[in-house]
């Protein structure tokens, strides 16, 4: 049992204001595995001043130069590294990520992710003098956008956590990031490995709490932007206020991808990659693509080549090195899952494999993985996210009809072509409207922008374009006399 009794704030750990407490289950055997306080708004007030007072600091964090705010943010990166093999056994206890995709994502990333966002800082131009088209001359810098408010999910809740704070923390922006309440104990890794950084006082502060607490935060009048990661449903509400206060608002929400094959696919040969497109993370990655769109003129061939994939993986306890599918995040997670799976039979679906709660697991949320023929993109399991493992394989005739059915969608987050010829997959891929297609792969890049179009959120996250969007532009007209 994992217990802590602060909240990491203003650079330090300080007693909480209200009693509540949350526990952490851990989904593989039910039971809690750790208990932390529940933020309450007096926390909240208290996270954002020190923010801000870190912010208003004529010669703090943001008055910083790149290159020591890089120092700062190159010391937090050794710490996380060594905590990693840690964290990721906790994101994969809490979550039920599989133990080498914890290492990997949540282990592995945050540290590349700070020095890429710093490194970026002491590379590119804060300011540039331009020459005026009138006479004059104007200088035009990109400065921190102010004090942001994260809130992240529990999925991938330290890679996502460090998309945020990344390019934020390396802009020079200031920030008070929320937990997802099914995993807190990660989040205290991250501010132990800050407290033994010695970032300087409030530039990170750290509240765990639920939607009432979030909520609140993103109405904060202390805050000037917000980093959210979550569903579309919280998404609208964080924007509808966002839009209220005129506060600017990076939302990356759900998707319902969908990956082509064409008809010239080798799916077979690719099935590792295929299997990273379509079922990691248990199936609880908002990006993945869970609808098949396959040649009807291969329909039947591709149904078993998937089939055949859904059961051969292991389903287990994720700390098992060989489990490729852990349990669902809750219980709750769980029962919306098979709610999609009986809606998919009741349309019509025909259910290849899976469907069922694994009979030699008698505890955990578990769900089989399971894959989904005979139902068309109407089906509802074609349009909702379920976010569990569950595949939906629809024909289509020909490109132009692949090529409307992936666009059919109210997300567009991800996507994959599949197909034998490069070039033939690259002009598939321009055609479908998403953020983000692969072609015979599906793998985000630091260096690449990331993110959606319609429900699935707007703004980007990584590459460059991730900075962009914690800084503001400030143009100061210089003296005519002076030039
Ligand atoms: P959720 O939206 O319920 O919760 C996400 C976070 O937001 C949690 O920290 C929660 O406490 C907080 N929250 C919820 N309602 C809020 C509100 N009104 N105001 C402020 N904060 C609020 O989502 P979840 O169930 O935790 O996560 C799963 C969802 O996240 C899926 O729909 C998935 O697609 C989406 N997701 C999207 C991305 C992406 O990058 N696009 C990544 C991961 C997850």
């Amino acid at each position: 049992m994992i217990t802590y009794n602060e909240f990491y704030i203003d650079g330090d750990w300080a007693a909480p204001a209200g009693t509540e407490r949350l526990d952490v289950v851990s989904p593989t055997t039910e039971s809690a595995i750790g208990s932390v306080p529940v933020s309450t708004t007096t926390d909240i007030d208290r996270a954002v001043s020190a923010a801000r007072a870190a912010f208003d600091d004529p010669s703090g964090w943001p008055a910083w130069s790149p290159e020591r705010r890089g120092e700062a943010l190159g010391r937090f990166a050794d710490e996380l590294e060594k905590r990693s093999p840690e964290t990721a056994r906790r994101v994969s206890s809490q979550n039920g990520m599989p133990i080498t995709l914890a290492e990997a994502f949540e282990g592995g990333f945050p540290p590349v992710l700070l020095r890429y966002y710093s490194q970026l800082m002491i590379d590119g131009p804060a300011e540039e003098r331009r020459p005026g088209m009138m006479g004059g001359t104007s200088l035009v810098r990109k400065e921190p956008v102010g004090v942001v408010g994260a809130i992240v999910p529990w999925n991938v809740p330290q890679a996502i956590s460090f998309l945020k704070l990344a390019p934020a923390l390396a802009a020079g922006c200031t920030v008070v990031i929320k937990p997802a309440e099914e995993t807190v104990l990660d989040a205290y890794l991250m501010a132990e490995a800050a407290v033994a950084a010695g970032l300087p006082r409030g530039v990170l502060n750290v509240v765990p709490g639920g939607r009432a607490v979030g909520a609140y935060l993103v109405e904060h009048p202390g805050v000037d932007k917000v980093s959210f990661t979550g569903s579309t449903a919280a998404g609208r509400k964080i924007a509808e206020t966002c839009g209220r206060l005129l506060r600017p608002v990076t939302l990356e929400l759900g998707g319902k991808s969908a990956a082509v094959v064409l008809d010239d696919a080798d799916l077979a040969s690719s099935m590792e990659s295929f299997f990273g497109a379509t079922l990691l993370n248990n199936g609880q990655i908002c990006w993945l693509n869970t609808r098949v769109v396959a040649p009807r003129s291969r329909y039947g061939e591709i149904v078993d080549t998937i089939t055949d994939l859904a059961k051969s993986l292991k389903v287990g306890d994720p700390l098992d090195r060989e489990t490729a599918i852990g349990p669902l995040v809750s219980g709750r997670q769980r029962e919306r899952v098979e709610g999609y799976i009986s809606k998919g039979l009741a349309e019509g679906g025909r259910m290849t494999t899976g469907g069922r709660r694994p009979g030699d697991l008698d505890q955990g949320f578990f769900v089989e993985p399971t894959i989904f023929a005979d139902l068309d993109n109407s089906a509802t399991i074609a349009r909702e996210e379920i976010f569990g493992p569950v595949l939906t394989i629809i024909p289509y005739d020909d490109v132009d009809d692949a090529v409307a059915i992936a666009n059919d969608s109210e997300y567009g987050l991800g996507g994959t072509v599949w197909t034998s010829d490069p070039s033939r997959g690259e002009a598939v891929a321009r055609r479908i409207r998403s953020g983000t297609v692969g072609i015979n792969a599906y793998s985000n890049d630091p260096h690449a922008p990331f993110g959606g179009i319609k429900s699935s959120g707007m703004g980007r996250e990584l590459g460059p374009e991730a900075l962009s969007s914690f800084q503001v532009y400030k143009t100061i007209y210089l003296d005519p006399r002076a030039s």
